[in-house]
């Protein structure tokens, strides 16, 4: 995972160029049609909905969230917001519309009701609560756009250390009182991802020190959305196919000096919107460092490759 940098005035600036109110011909508010406003106007209406209902209930907007697919695809770089895989874009037939990007508006603290998350039993992570957060179903600050893999494995766990906030008094300062284990990729307020989970290998792994909130962040995170290897075979291949491609760039970069055409590869570490771009940063940190072990996981890089019938 890493971050991906929005205010959510730019965010809200996005969505309503993109969905803003359908105006008569002659430019004006068509009476009695909730269907023309602006995606916002109508969040604003599911938002009082909800908050007049005291829970969530599905309205009457039709694929609300899937709207806002093509901005998030474009914030994200067209990759899973928590697993950095790419996502698809399906090309329509005949039709100069974008294509169907492919993965699901994840709601970061869910919208229906939360389950209790018992994965690693001896931390606490705020239990069930039925409620909980249906005030945020319709705030663009609370998606994240994701593979279905993530989405599924993330479904309505909201781990969180101490106590959660009310259900039906979701302010700011409330939230912000929270302490949530899942790491938020587009919170321009949260640590960054970078910070807390690094890669050993094609492996995530925590950087803070053991039994701090930190270190339990990165591996609830990485637990809980199924980041760890073995848990998706295509992950592992890729991350492990970045790795082997740096590995050749990193030794022809020390065995040619100088040439700059030898390294395209670490040219691209910095493009965050390639895929498992935390993973390639954290390899060729550890190159500059242990070039010995660096060596040792590109090994391990290429056998799964190798396992995989890949190389
Ligand atoms: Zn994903």
């Amino acid at each position: 995972m890493i971050r991906y940098r929005i205010k959510l005035s730019e965010l809200n600036s996005r969505i309503d160029t993109a969905h803003p109110t359908k105006l008569t011909p002659r430019g004006n508010v068509r009476a009695n049609a909730t269907d023309s406003l602006a995606w916002r106007k109508r969040a604003k209406l599911e938002t009082l909905r909800v908050r007049s209902a005291r829970t969530y209930s599905q309205g009457r907007f039709g694929d609300f969230w899937g709207d806002l697919k093509e901005i998030f695809y474009s914030i994200q770089g067209g990759k899973c917001g928590y697993c950095e895989m790419r996502l698809r874009r399906y090309i329509r037939r005949n039709s100069n519309a974008p294509g169907e990007v492919d993965g699901e508006v994840d709601h970061y603290r869910p919208k229906d009701g939360v389950k209790e998350w018992t994965e690693i039993p001896h931390i606490s992570t705020g239990g069930r609560d039925d409620d909980c957060y249906y005030l945020l179903a319709f705030f663009p600050s609370n998606y994240v756009l994701s593979c279905s893999a993530c989405n599924n494995a993330k479904w309505n766990y909201f781990p969180i250390a101490p106590n959660r906030c009310s259900a039906h008094s979701c302010k700011k300062a409330d939230l912000d009182a929270e302490l949530p284990y899942l790491i938020h990729p587009l919170n321009s307020s949260e640590t960054d991802p970078e910070t807390l989970i690094g890669f050993k290998g094609i492996i995530p792994i925590p950087l803070a020190s053991p039994d701090t909130h930190d270190y339990w962040r990165a591996q609830v995170t990485i637990r809980l959305l199924g980041l760890s290897k073995g848990a998706r075979l295509k992950m592992d291949e890729e991350r492990a196919e970045v790795i082997r491609a740096l590995y050749v760039a990193l030794r022809l970069e020390a065995a040619q000096p100088g040439n700059t055409d030898v390294a395209d590869e670490l040219a691209l570490l910095p493009v965050d919107a390639l895929p498992h771009r935390n993973c390639a940063r954290s390899f060729v940190r550890l190159y500059r460092t242990n070039p010995a072990k660096a060596a040792e996981l590109a090994r391990e890089a290429h056998r799964v490759l190798q396992d995989a019938g890949l190389s």
